[in-house]
């Protein structure tokens, strides 16, 4: 882009969120804001695990039908942030299994927390990884030995397929069996709309006892900028010596200064009636366009996958280039940006990643400009 200012190129990689967020929502952080310049509805610190309206909001609107309560739930600033942060919870000789490919910050937050070693043909040792291949409709499957941690999205990103109930149940029971956790990340939660694809880790039998579930309002509410999320840690989550529940929220008061109350305050706004309404909105045009992006593809002759439970498109490489060289390709001949997938781990080679999120005039423009090149 530095060296051709003149060319405008498209993104059609990109992870961000794109719609605005609704007014109810803005106008709700507006006014706790204001709250804070009068002496009489000024507040200080707030909990560091989050304020209470939200936590029953969260769990009246999203975890009703489950048996856990507010107490359990954790409000925060990000996914990113949660899931790499929650590694301290576990020792650091742990085994710890990661999808491959996945969300680039599960391995990078390994290696910054120096749980790895050497990086070695495009992989650092000392993590397990799990490959996401179109033989297992690119999602993993549990491994035949044992693993303390193990990282599960759904659904996936990047490769656009999520669990079927019966697929997750698989993890649950081997979760039990070996003693293990599976942090399981929803942030794409909102984009499911088949039957049998669970929302929440917590329709399965058993997983309150294996699993920490983790949401963001960044790509259902379009808070990529505000910063907010939320956690589950059941207090039935196994574990020997400790109750992980208690050990986290111990951690928590220690070193987090809670999520800023205005924006807590625009997640409730966002499960008001009026939000609720807006939210599914802003998803089913994001979902509209996954659709007209894989038919699009379909229709040119492009080998996809996802795109239906998910704003991502996974696409296999014309005429077996690799990752790089069809990013380069599509770059040099359409200026149209895609996201490679060996960049999301080797066993993403092959393929790029293609998304929703852009504006339903930049898709059609993009597909018109594969049509010439294809
Ligand atoms: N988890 C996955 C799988 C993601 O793709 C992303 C963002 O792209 C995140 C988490 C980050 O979410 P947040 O914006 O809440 O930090």
């Amino acid at each position: 882009m530095q060296k051709h200012f003149d060319i405008a190129f498209i993104n059609l990689g990109m992870g961000d969120a794109t719609l605005p967020i609704p007014s109810v929502v803005t106008d709700a952080i507006s006014s706790a804001v204001l709250e804070l310049k009068s002496e009489k509805t000024f507040r200080g610190y707030g909990p560091s695990h989050g304020e209470l309206f939200l936590k029953k909001a969260i769990k009246e609107n999203e975890y009703s039908n489950f048996s856990f309560t507010e107490d359990e739930i954790f409000i925060s600033n990000g996914t990113k942030t949660d899931i790499s942060a929650i590694q301290e919870l576990f020792a650091e000789d742990s085994i710890i299994a990661i999808s491959d490919p996945a969300y680039p910050v599960y391995v990078d937050s390994n290696v910054l927390a120096g749980r790895t070693k050497a990086f070695s043909q495009g992989t650092y040792e000392g993590l397990v990884y799990l490959p996401c291949l179109e033989e297992n409709n690119f999602l993993p499957v549990p491994p035949n030995f044992s693993c303390d941690v193990i990282y599960l999205c759904s659904p996936h990103n990047p490769t656009g397929s999520a669990f079927k109930k019966h697929e997750l149940q698989r993890w649950v029971d081997y979760a039990k069996k070996q003693q293990a956790i599976i942090l399981y990340d929803g942030a794409y939660e909102s984009f499911i709309s088949s039957s049998d694809t669970p929302r929440s880790i917590y329709e399965i039998k058993g997983a309150e006892d294996v699993a920490i579930e983790f949401r963001s309002f960044s790509k259902s509410a379009g808070f990529t900028s505000l910063r907010l999320s939320y956690y589950v840690i059941p207090k039935t989550l196994s574990s020997n010596v400790f109750s992980l529940h208690d050990l986290w929220k111990r951690r928590t008061d220690s070193r987090y200064g809670g999520t800023p109350y205005p924006i807590q305050r625009g997640g409730e706004a966002s499960f008001s009636k009026e939000g609720k309404k807006a939210l599914k909105e802003i998803i089913f045009k994001y979902k509209q366009n996954a659709l007209f992006l894989r038919e699009g593809l379909s229709s040119l002759g492009f080998t996809v996958f996802g795109g239906i439970d998910s704003p991502f498109i996974w696409c296999k490489t014309l005429n077996n280039l690799s990752s790089w060289d069809f990013f380069d390709y599509l770059l040099e001949k359409a200026q149209i940006i895609t996201a490679p997938g060996v960049g999301f781990g080797l066993s993403g080679e092959g393929f790029v990643r293609f998304s929703s999120f852009p504006k339903k005039e930049f898709l059609e423009e993009g597909l018109k400009r594969l049509k010439k090149i294809v």
